[in-house]
């Protein structure tokens, strides 16, 4: 049963789609009315505007959103998206995700996200300071350690974090590294943080590959983005056997049946910056990388890339969500009744980022770090542990993989919500 969206500051497709998963899910556990919309709105939102000094001495005002969705089981948590097409409607899905994702691996947080219009691919380094700063000054009021704790997302990386983490700090007087996790390593951040999703990603497709009787070895990959997480899942499978024969990011496509070589392909963004004209493969679009017959199929860039169009033209046997978003409703419903693919959706395939976001923010609470052997093996018994739980919701309730997850997080999203009863 599909309900009015009352939320007009946030209406737009990717907050509708958000939306119609939480109602399907309410519905298949049957969601006590009193608790449905606490859950899934949003619980408060900022709009900031950032007024940032070009390198050529003009002003531009950015736009940037936080989207607090939950605090109820915790700190809100969640990344900070640079992109020219952030909207505030966006970056609340983005935030509602977040709450079932770390619902769903057990983690003590709510969901946040925020955003900035901007494509930083157009800014020199020293102005992405500047924005970073900017962004994180305005939130100061806003956010703090046991408050909400920002992280990357698409567009952000490592840097920002430090140089976010660096304007709080000398806000409040003293250091706060557990302001913000994807820190570098030199300001508190976790060994394997950078790695984390992506590592994640291949974790859980090797682990599912194994329940479904296929070999890595034998396997074929195509990867959609090539940034942070799509280079980083492509490392790690190609290290568990398997042959990544396609990547991509905005510019072009590089397919190569034989393997991409990803460390060269790698060498090649460090200098520039995109795929274009990298020669390990030939080109193709991102449009047919998606329908190109291969085992698994990883779209690691933008939500709502596999839609009702292309969902009956895919050829993976499965299909792991790096992205957040990736599988419009109608898209999943196409997939749901073809039968023939297997999900792995977003909220469990890449909740290794934010795992070990959690596992960054202990560590600096507690001065206290560890190696990198102890981050992974911590991280892939969270995931084994979330992978259990799912496939058990799965089978046990006849729903799809994605409902079984939404389920599993909303469920315990609306139970903290009930224990802690309505402030008078
Ligand atoms: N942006 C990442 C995500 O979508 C990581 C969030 C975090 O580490 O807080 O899961």
């Amino acid at each position: 049963m599909s309900k009015v969206i009352i939320s007009s500051l946030y209406d737009s497709p990717v907050f509708k789609m958000a939306c119609r998963q939480f109602d399907q899910a309410a519905d298949a556990i049957s969601l006590p009315e009193t608790l449905r919309d606490r859950t899934k709105y949003p619980r408060r939102c900022f709009a900031v505007s950032l007024p940032i000094q070009r390198d050529d001495g003009s002003v531009t005002v950015f736009e940037g959103y936080r989207v607090q969705h939950n605090l109820s089981t915790g700190p809100s948590k969640g990344g900070i998206r640079f992109h020219q097409k952030v909207t505030i409607g966006e970056v609340a899905a983005l935030s509602m995700w977040m709450s079932w994702k770390c619902s769903l691996a057990g983690l003590p947080y709510g969901g946040a996200k925020g955003g900035v219009i901007v494509n930083p691919t157009q800014l020199s380094d020293f102005e992405l300071e500047r924005l970073a700063r900017r962004y994180m000054q305005e939130l100061i009021p806003f956010i703090g350690p046991d408050t909400d704790v920002p992280a990357p997302d698409m567009g952000t990386n490592e840097k920002m974090m430090g140089w976010m983490m660096d304007t709080y700090s000398n806000h409040v007087g003293h250091i706060s590294p557990a302001i913000v996790t994807g820190k570098p390593i030199a300001l508190g951040g976790s060994q394997g943080r950078r790695e984390a999703t992506g590592a994640g990603v291949a974790y859980l497709v090797k682990a599912y590959l194994a329940d479904f009787k296929i070999s890595i070895e034998q396997a074929t990959v195509a990867i959609q983005g090539f940034g942070n997480v799509g280079s980083e899942a492509a490392l790690a499978l190609v290290e568990y056997g398997a042959k990544v024969i396609v990547i991509s990011d905005y510019t072009v496509g590089i397919s190569n049946a034989q393997g991409i070589d990803i460390r060269k392909a790698l060498q090649y963004i460090s200098t520039q910056r995109v795929l274009k004209d990298f020669e390990g493969g030939d080109e193709i679009s991102n449009e047919e990388l998606l329908e190109l017959d291969c085992t698994v199929l990883i779209p690691a860039a933008l939500d709502r890339v596999i839609t009702p169009e292309n969902a009956p033209k895919l050829r993976c046997r499965v299909l792991a969500e790096a992205a957040n978003g990736p599988t419009t409703y109608r898209a999943d419903k196409v997939l749901e009744k073809r039968g023939d693919i297997e999900v792995i959706p977003d909220v469990i395939c890449n909740a290794g980022g934010v795992t070990v976001s959690y596992f960054e923010w202990l560590q600096n609470k507690q001065n206290y770090y560890w190696d990198k052997e102890e981050v992974m093996a911590k991280l892939f018994k969270i995931l084994d542990k979330a992978k259990h739980a799912v496939e058990a919701q799965k089978s046990r309730f006849g729903f799809s993989r994605r409902l079984a997850a939404q389920t599993l997080g909303i469920q315990r999203v609306a139970d903290a919500k009930e224990s802690r009863g309505l402030f008078p």
